[in-house]
């Protein structure tokens, strides 16, 4: 067993970070070392290496990644050395009142790895085995790694609930919005139709491959306009925002038909705008997700394993973790849609 591990180590607030050799973590009681296999980047990994959230220092970012299990601590019987498995990135304190309704996401002493705790931008990541489900033969490390952003999106879908036929409109084609479009097909929605900015045409001719009816871009106010034309004037049942950027709420409370449920899955960095007079003369539904549970997690791997969803065709680029620079300028240029590392 090796001793030492190269990690990707954020050290200080403010913009960089640094690839440095660290210790390789010691699995106490309850926990697994996992060997990292994959490891994907995600819009959160931006914001801490960008230096804009709030974290303690050091910390080795990552959260969504898959790998071989090298060590357990004392006291853990469900995993052996050698299994393939994934982990939810939340970690619940198991006793506050959300973890003792499972709403985990919700604890309100919660942990998460690559977040509060070192994370799997490194070979080796230490979690709870309470976290870790094992994987499927069947799937790929790949699929195993992109399970973090299928939960989240699946939850937001999820608390959105899609009845058979209605018509879905997912605002953002970054990847929650882009899963979001695939888990709405697999529940069931009638016509799915994608929106975005200009500079997102890649992106969504990505979704039209992968469950989108139609794609809209533009601005707020023609977008606004297509979706009305597109659908006759009767709009949208479901409304999934995806984007996290305040501006997008004028269009999703504008393309939603009277009675009409809105799901937020995106995080605001700045207070949003919202239209309340529209919401109550309309009589429309806003609900939030954030993150998933555990249920979340295990629910997202089956819709993963019986191939109703396909999370690896988000995946545009794979890189060694020494070159995640590259992987990082990527994404900022909105030239990739998902990156793995192979640590
Ligand atoms: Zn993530
Ligand atoms: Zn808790």
């Amino acid at each position: 067993m090796e001793k030492e591990m190269l990690a990707l180590v954020k050290r200080n607030m403010g913009p960089g970070y640094s690839l440095e050799k660290v210790p390789v973590p010691v699995p106490r009681e309850g926990e697994l070392l996992v060997r990292v296999e994959a490891v994907g980047i995600c819009g959160t990994d931006l914001s801490i290496i960008a230096g804009k959230r709030e974290i303690p220092l050091p910390l080795v970012p990552g959260h969504e990644f898959a790998g071989k299990v090298a060590a357990t601590g004392p006291e853990v019987e469900e995993f052996s050395v050698g299994d393939r498995v994934t982990a939810g990135l939340v970690i619940g304190c198991g006793d506050c009142p959300y973890c003792l309704e499972d709403l985990d996401t919700l604890c309100d002493n919660i942990l998460e790895t690559g977040i509060h705790v070192d994370g799997a931008f490194a070979r080796y990541v230490k979690v709870p085995a309470k976290v870790t489900h094992l994987l499927p033969e069947s799937m790929s490390y790949e699929d195993g790694a992109l399970l973090d952003p299928v939960a989240s999106a699946y939850r937001a879908v999820k608390k959105a609930a899609i009845k058979h036929g209605e018509t879905v409109v997912v605002v953002g084609p970054g990847p929650i919005g882009l899963l979001a479009v695939q888990i709405a097909r697999a529940e069931g929605a009638g016509r799915i139709i994608i929106t975005g900015l200009p500079e997102d045409e890649p992106r969504l001719s990505r979704a039209l491959l992968n469950g989108a009816d139609e794609a809209v871009s533009g601005s707020a106010a023609s977008v606004i306009a297509s979706l009305d034309q597109i659908t006759a004037g009767r709009k949208a049942d479901v409304v999934i925002e995806a984007t996290g950027r305040s501006s997008a709420l004028e269009v999703c409370t504008s393309v939603l038909k009277k009675c009409g449920r809105l799901s937020i899955a995106g995080i605001f960095h700045e207070n949003p705008p919202v239209d309340l007079g529209r919401v109550v003369r309309s009589e429309l539904t806003i609900t939030g997700s954030i993150c998933y549970t555990i249920q979340d997690f295990k629910d997202s791997l089956t819709l993963v394993c019986e191939g109703r969803i396909n999370p690896a065709s988000l995946i545009t680029h794979r890189l060694p973790l020494e070159d995640i620079g590259d992987g990082l300028a990527l994404l900022e240029r909105r030239e990739a849609i998902k990156v793995i590392l192979e640590p």
